[in-house]
């Protein structure tokens, strides 16, 4: 066998060579599951020999640990925010100023991406700490939380003695939507856009969550370098390619003023089109000379600023309103729009939100409404340009997936389908379905059950309890061994009772323990079916919310038949919660004296009570046992002369066994 010292140092270079050409150059030469192989090759040869670790090691992004707070880092070289302009006669005027100082000017024009600005340090090539801009002054270490992104380098290709680099850390669209329905389908709040998910994404205390959320970089300057010279901003990119870092795409050189703003213009034109967020165009001086010459006020760079591209705004007709039942069961109106092209794409759909927003803006099928793109990628509603003569539109009552009538909460702004069996939120009731502290069904995680449903093998939880062995074989896979144990656990999951019932069911605001007490003071599901609220909220901890969504829920017809379903397969629907206590100390007084061998008084006591018994201070007729440890003194006595049986901590525990 090689040197495993050897062989690890060569894993390394093939790992980090093969995560470049992935990452940074978008161009993969192996496919992942031969580089899984090598990481796992290289995490064996690390865990048998962990003095071989080394900090540039592929697997060391995500070893961090969760952090309680992120410490402050102080910028030597001050992350700058840049100023805004806002047309192309500002640009002009940005342009004057800066020949003022210097005539002959090459300016670099880049994207600006709309993500989160961070600080990179590498120290003899590798990377040594990472941080949020914060103020510009001091910002946070999020160094573990960077290292997870794979497109930063841990190792640069020249060790060179120092160098900080500035990026933009942001979230793909593709990342960015993919996030978002996984919070929807959590019940989480989702981001509001790209900015945001990158933001919440970075500054995750668990580097394992950031890993996870896909983001990327794009590094567009060096803050501080030692031991090479840089003379241009756009030698500088140059540079920080070779170094290995993956580098604003599409930056332009430009000679003259006119260049700049047709740039602007074309990155404008762009930005629609682009797999990432940008919200407009950086100018920036090349020579880093005459940007010293230069220098800054007190806010900002004399030598750069940001073109801020306009949110651009069209007229076009309401053709429609659609309407969307989401995986949480929310009801979302959609505008169909006679399609326009905005900030480079055509749009067609516009959300709006809900019945508050629709009442706001007045809006009526027919409109003719205004459309608003920002940098964002979703476009917006603004306003009503026009009125097509048509009323208010008013959500349905009824969910457009199954018919049940939709719900809205006080104190929310969306209606909801309230059916178990809707169609729309399968998927999400039957991963709770089968969760644990639910149906509790071991093997039927959330891929097994989204390849059940599209094969349309289930359509309700009931359908579960119809599955069989070659049925469930059909999904790809699944061999007869694990489609045997899924068909087990399933079975088995029947006697869960009637407060695990109650939970799956994810009746809204019908928590686990809701769930129970229910269960434990109706005993039977049938008894549900005509619960009022006033019998509901009798239970102490049961509220008009709770008692209401539980009242609602089992008025619905489809309850009925999904009940009816889940009885028929042999579904327990009782309460089998033992709640029966153990009585077998109840009217036995103990008194406790002396030192027991393992027991305090207080857990002694504890257990006599749980069990039904008293406890008492001293020893009289009345007293059933006396228990007695080390240096027993007048208790013992008085309970010797009174006939009273005494017991040690054994003869104790054989009784409460
Ligand atoms: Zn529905």
């Amino acid at each position: 066998m090689s040197d495993p010292a050897k062989r690890a140092e060569e894993l390394r270079i093939l790992l980090n060579y093969h995560n470049y050409q992935y990452y940074v150059l978008d161009n993969p030469e192996i496919e992942d599951y031969e580089y899984d192989k090598l990481l796992r090759e290289l995490e064996e040869i690390e865990a048998a020999h962990p003095e071989l670790i080394t900090p540039d090691s592929p697997t060391q992004r995500v070893g961090g640990e969760a952090l309680t707070m992120f410490e402050p880092v102080h910028h030597e070289v001050v992350m700058e925010s840049l100023q805004d302009l806002f047309s192309h006669d500002e640009v002009r005027e940005f342009d004057k100023r800066v020949r003022e100082a210097e005539k002959d000017i090459t300016y670099v024009v880049e994207p600006k991406i709309d993500g989160l600005s961070v600080s990179l340090e590498y120290e003899n090539g590798l990377f040594v700490r990472g941080s949020t801009r914060g103020d510009g002054v001091t910002g946070e270490d999020v160094t573990a939380n960077l290292k997870t992104i794979r497109s930063i380098p841990l190792k640069l290709n020249m060790p060179i003695p120092f160098i900080e680099v500035r990026g933009e850390v942001f979230m793909p669209h593709e990342r960015f939507f993919k996030l978002v329905e996984q919070q929807e389908l959590n019940d989480e709040k989702p981001f509001k856009n790209c900015r945001n998910a990158a933001a919440g994404s970075l500054r995750q205390k668990n580097p394992k969550i950031t890993a996870s959320r896909g983001l990327d970089i794009f590094v567009f300057n060096i803050q501080r370098i030692e031991g090479v010279d840089v003379e241009l901003h756009s030698k500088g990119h140059e540079l920080l390619k070779k170094l290995g870092f993956k580098v604003i795409p599409d930056y332009k050189i430009c000679t003259d003023i006119g260049q700049v703003i047709e740039e602007i213009d074309k990155i404008g034109e762009r930005r629609g089109k682009l797999p990432y967020d940008i919200d407009g165009a950086v100018v920036k001086v090349d020579s880093y000379a005459v940007r010293r010459k230069l220098g800054s006020t007190a806010k900002f760079p004399r030598w750069a600023a940001a073109f801020k591209f306009p949110p651009e705004e069209k007229e076009t007709k309401l053709l429609d309103i659609e309407i969307n039942v989401g995986r949480t069961g929310v009801l979302t109106p959609t505008a169909v729009l006679e399609p326009v092209t905005l900030a480079g794409t055509t749009v067609s759909r516009a959300t709006l939100h809900n019945q508050d927003f629709i009442d706001g803006l007045k809006i009526a099928i027919g409109d003719t409404v205004i459309v608003r793109k920002a940098g964002e990628i979703i476009p917006e509603i603004i306003g009503v340009a026009k009125k097509g003569g048509g009323d208010i539109y008013k959500m349905p009552t009824t969910c457009p997936s199954c018919g049940s009538p939709v719900f809205r909460e006080e104190d929310e702004a969306a209606l909801r389908c309230t059916n178990a069996e809707c169609p729309a939120q399968l998927l999400r009731h039957l991963i709770h379905f089968a969760s644990r502290g639910a149906m509790d069904i071991e093997g039927l995680g959330p891929a097994i059950i989204e390849a059940l449903v599209s094969k349309g093998l289930v359509k309700s939880p009931a359908d579960l309890y119809y599955l069989d062995i070659e049925r469930v074989k059909e999904i790809e896979r699944m061999g007869e061994k694990s489609a045997k144990n899924l068909i087990s656990s399933i079975e088995k999951s029947k006697s869960a009772g009637l407060a695990r019932l109650l939970y799956a069911f994810g009746i809204r605001n019908v928590g686990q323990k809701a769930a129970k007490l229910i269960a434990g003071r109706f005993k039977t599901i049938d008894r549900l079916f005509n619960v009022t609220v006033d019998e509901l909220t009798q239970i102490d901890e049961i509220g008009e919310v709770i008692a209401q969504s539980t009242v609602d829920f089992f008025k619905l017809k489809s309850t009925e038949h999904l009940v009816e379903r889940l009885r028929f397969a042999g579904v327990l629907m009782e309460d089998n919660t033992e709640e029966v206590a153990d009585t077998r100390f109840a009217g036995m007084t103990f008194v406790l004296t002396g030192t027991l061998p393992t027991y305090t008084r207080s857990e002694a006591s504890k257990i006599i009570e749980s069990l039904g018994g008293k406890v008492s201070g001293s020893v009289s007729k009345k007293t059933t046992y006396v228990l007695a440890g080390e240096d027993a003194g007048s208790k013992l006595t008085k309970a010797q002369s009174l006939g009273v049986p005494i017991i040690n901590e054994d003869q104790f525990k054989e009784m409460i066994k």
